[in-house]
């Protein structure tokens, strides 16, 4: 089991330092699961520095896929390898939504992850608008095609599920609607699978307990050391 912090556009590097400091200790002893924190570019290297040895990965939120060249504002696998940052998160939907990702370049930059020898999660998910018309499992299906094509099952590659009206709105998606969802994408392509949207500590042990999950991409909670050492916490019980 695999549970992932996103911190999105939040924690400056020395905030990042005082973060993963008080981690550590938070973190104690839970066992049995794997933990992983996705920082700000710019504080990967602070946190990298203080995990080390702690077994909990550090994840870029987004990797291009070419080695170099002119794309400004973007950063390469080389530059993430370079700094020991154990991979990177492709395709989350506030990418998706307010930065043109596309399914394909989603792929493409799994692809060149996976290529450069880091680990991915790619993220997939629908719509409110698309799961009221029915339309939740061509979602998933349009999404993850160019992924299948591209990389295929590999153990370096993880799926997260985060139906895009729970992210962030505290709507969490209920255990049968995620298991039903991860069972699909199950079919699809079989990885580990996590689920994503409004994850908190006391939701987390009932969301991980359902068989098609294997984790969790955690937004909000992951950004207090203490709520997301809970959070891992409850996720170890059911591990
Ligand atoms: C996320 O950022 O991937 C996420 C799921 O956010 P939240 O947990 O805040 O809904």
């Amino acid at each position: 089991m695999l549970i992932a912090g996103n911190w999105k556009m939040f924690k400056t590097p020395s905030e990042a330092k005082t973060f993963c400091r008080s981690l550590r200790e938070s973190i104690g002893d839970v066992e049995g699961i794997d933990i992983a924190v996705c920082p700000p570019y710019v504080s990967l290297a602070n946190a990298i520095e203080e995990l080390a040895g702690s077994g909990i990965d550090v994840y870029a939120q987004n990797v291009h896929w070419a080695e170099n060249g002119a794309f400004t504002g973007e950063i390469s696998t080389g530059m993430l390898t370079e700094l020991a940052a154990a991979g990177s998160i492709v395709g989350h939907s506030e990418r998706r939504q307010y930065f043109g990702e596309t399914d394909d370049t989603v792929a493409k930059r799994a692809k060149a992850t996976i290529d450069a020898g880091l680990k991915v999660i790619a993220c997939v998910g629908e719509l409110e608008s698309e799961r009221d018309a029915n339309e939740t499992e061509a979602v998933l299906a349009r999404q993850l095609a160019p992924i299948v094509q591209q990389v295929g099952v590999h153990e370096r590659l993880v799926i997260a599920y985060e139906p895009v009206w729970a992210i962030g709105t505290g709507k969490t998606a209920s255990p049968a609607q995620a298991e039903e969802a991860h069972a699909f994408i199950r079919g699809i392509i079989d990885v580990p699978l996590l689920y994503g949207g409004s994850v908190k500590p006391d939701n987390a042990g009932e969301l991980m307990s359902q068989p098609n999950v294997n984790g969790a991409l955690v937004g909000g909670a992951s950004l207090d050391a203490d709520t997301f050492a809970s959070l891992c916490a409850a996720a170890s019980v059911v591990a």
